[in-house]
């Protein structure tokens, strides 16, 4: 649900980049670069000029692709016509095998005087709308409302709701930019990167325990409280490498993916499962099945257990009656990372509640539980070292929670881990964002991918990852 290629500042032609995913066994992946749709049929990069393609991924690319390569000499220097995203899916689209979908990083600064001199940086991704997102950013935006103006406009393109996703991306990347306030104002936002293979910063003292689950758990002990859904959690790579030795460091190819289960692969199946929570998110550790039982309150987990290899499943929940002070710890200045302030919230919020040792294991949500969430870690270490990537392989299951007395939830939240889509119209009447009308310039009225979206169906319930 992550990944660049040469469309934006990605190593790969789309094709090179499709095909690792595809021959890695992934069964859908979506194209989401920078600002860009993928969907220019004119765009030319050149090879081997200073700040060009080099000559070895355009050997590869020809190797590979040959008859399919689009080139030109010009000058002396060859130029390389990009597949767009809908000829790539052309190629590469299978039915039941390998899906591509289309997608978009939303790439923006946003002025936040307050936490950064230079404004924050916001990344979002949207998946499955069907034409690139206007990415401007209206003067005088904070962070919070730029996040809900970004879905607005994604809800804004036509597309049903439970067909498209938007993102909040790596809230830690180079910068702790995203505080989890932005998202709990922001309920409408179901989906953010708990695991991103490009994700550092190196938090200050005093907020060690500041980590993305830690966010996480922020984040959705004050949504149950306000009776909002359940954030989830996704896993990419964020892939712009995909070449050893750089994708064995950082931003490399395969470091994480999400596991859904899906009745069928076609773009509609898979975003209503991931609106539904029924996936995973994870850097290694897979699952052979995860499942809440709302009637008993009781969340199971069992891992796809590889040999020679241990591992231990912990249970995470937030009490109901949970410490919410929140203290803020400075950090200074350092090198290029100006000084900005880390929110730090009590040792309450994602506690561990209970942990086993082993490949199967299951707990029953006591009466204050607010949500349940389960984390299962490996004995094998993570693909590379890197703040806020883990240290051993992990999976991540999504939170789950069951309707609470009267008077602690409302009464339209179902007993299940799987709230109601929202209005994000609503929210935005509700939360004021101005100048929506704004982000509806230079909208397609028309997808023709969607007629040929594949309905064939799978033999029973898979899980399928990207
Ligand atoms: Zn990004
Ligand atoms: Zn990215």
């Amino acid at each position: 649900m992550h990944m660049h290629s040469y469309w934006s500042d990605g190593n790969a032609f789309p094709e090179q980049a499709a095909d690792m995913y595809r021959q890695a066994g992934y069964h859908f992946l979506a194209f989401t670069e920078h600002n860009a749709f993928a969907a220019d049929t004119n765009r030319w990069r050149a090879v081997a000029v200073s700040g060009g393609i080099p000559q070895t991924r355009f050997d590869d690319y020809v190797a590979a692709f040959s008859n399919e390569v689009v080139s030109k000499v010009e000058g002396g220097v060859t130029n390389v016509r990009l597949k767009t995203y809908a000829e790539v899916k052309a190629r590469f689209d299978a039915a039941g095998r390998f899906l591509v979908m289309p997608g978009q990083e939303i790439t923006q600064t946003v002025s936040a005087p307050e936490a950064h001199p230079a404004g924050v940086q916001l990344h979002m991704n949207a998946m499955n709308i069907p034409a690139a997102l206007p990415y401007g950013v209206p003067g005088g935006y904070t962070p919070t409302q730029m996040i809900g103006y970004n879905a607005a406009l994604a809800a804004a393109s036509g597309v049903a709701p439970q067909r498209f996703t938007v993102a909040l991306n790596h809230p830690f990347w180079v910068f702790c930019d995203i505080v989890p306030q932005n998202l709990i104002d922001r309920p409408e936002i179901r989906f953010f990167e708990v695991c991103n293979g490009g994700s550092s910063y190196a938090l200050p003292a005093g907020a060690e325990n500041y980590t993305c689950e830690k966010f996480w758990d922020s984040v959705n002990a004050f949504r149950r409280i306000q009776g909002e859904p359940l954030l989830f959690a996704l896993g990419t790579d964020d892939a712009h490498h995909y070449v050893a030795p750089e994708m064995n460091y950082a931003d490399g190819f395969g470091s994480a993916w999400v596991e859904v289960r899906s009745p069928e692969l076609t773009p509609e199946a898979i975003t209503a499962a991931l609106h539904a929570g029924d996936f995973y998110a994870t850097c290694g550790v897979l699952l052979e099945d995860v499942a809440f039982t709302a009637a008993s309150r009781t969340l199971r987990v069992k891992v796809q257990a590889a040999e020679g290899v241990t591992y231990r499943i912990c249970f995470i929940a937030t009490k109901r009656n949970f410490n919410q002070t929140v203290s803020y710890v400075s950090s200074p200045a350092n090198g290029s990372q100006p000084a900005r302030t880390i929110p730090v919230y009590s040792d309450e919020v994602g506690q561990a509640v209970k942990t086993v040792d082993g490949t199967e294991a299951s707990y029953q949500m006591a009466s204050d539980d607010l949500y349940v969430r389960a984390r299962v870690e490996s004995s094998l270490p993570g693909k590379f070292t890197r703040n806020f990537y883990p240290a051993v392989q992990t999976a991540w299951t999504q939170p789950y929670a069951v309707a609470e007395p009267v008077g602690l939830t409302p009464a339209s939240e179902s007993s299940s881990a799987l709230p109601s889509s929202l209005n994000t119209q609503t929210r935005l009447d509700k939360q004021g964002v101005p100048g929506l009308a704004l982000g509806l310039v230079g909208y397609s009225s028309a997808w023709s991918d969607t007629a040929s979206f594949s309905t064939k169906r799978l033999p029973g319930l898979l899980f399928l990852c990207l």
